[in-house]
């Protein structure tokens, strides 16, 4: 028994999907459905896993831009955003900026500001509020394993961008110290781009935050 983490870095900005799995009771989620909707589908059903939900992070197009595609085969799938990134969605996510289509069709029906707790199978997760690269950034950790889905908050060696629509630099270091240097220093952060990290090895290492 074991909880599963499938990387998958995927679309014209590499954003990295996760494909979180129960494996003692096969449910799954996709956390950011970056692009690609066949290969993230693909992967669920060769796993023979049962997809559950999908998780944003935040509203930029990278992150979900195989959503439709993934709603297409699952119409019924809960998706959750937080509500103050509702505003960021429905603009696209900054898509247009890349000249790039996007389906931001589907509506939300899982809000991460009225919700504390998210379950995978058994594992729990908190869903902590870290806004500064957008306005309705959210993050997820599993307290037994000691991991945080992270998206564009802390990178290895690196911090989100605040130069983008609703981005606060202030906000965003408030949102690192109080709610990612404050984890245990084993945890593996999964962040929404490029490779996997710790929380000491940032407190050690992160020029933008030492
Ligand atoms: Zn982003
Ligand atoms: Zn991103």
């Amino acid at each position: 028994m074991a909880l599963i983490v499938e990387k998958l870095p995927l679309g014209p900005l590499e954003t990295n999907c996760f494909i979180v799995a129960d494996s003692a009771c096969n449910n799954c989620v996709v956390i950011d459905p970056a692009w690609d909707a066949n290969k993230i589908i693909g992967v669920v059903e060769n796993k023979g896993w049962n997809l559950q939900a999908i998780w944003l992070t935040h509203a930029h197009f990278d992150h979900f831009g195989a959503l439709g595609g993934i709603m297409e085969s699952y119409p019924d799938l809960p998706l959750g955003l937080h509500e103050m990134d509702l505003e960021l969605y429905q603009a696209g996510g900054g898509a247009k900026t890349w000249g790039l289509p996007i389906d931001n069709s589907h509506q939300p029906t899982l809000w991460f500001d009225k919700t504390k707790t998210l379950y995978i199978g058994k594992y729990n997760f908190s869903i902590l509020f870290v806004p500064g690269h957008s306005p309705g950034h959210v993050a997820f950790f599993q307290t037994d394993s000691n991991i945080i889905f992270g998206g564009d908050v802390l990178f290895q060696q690196g911090i989100g961008r605040t130069d983008l629509y609703g981005g606060n630099h202030t906000q965003l270091i408030n949102s690192i110290q109080m709610h990612f240097l404050t984890l245990p220093n084993d945890t593996i952060v999964y962040p929404g781009h490029g490779s996997n990290t710790t929380i000491s090895a940032e407190k050690q290492t992160n020029p933008y935050i030492i």
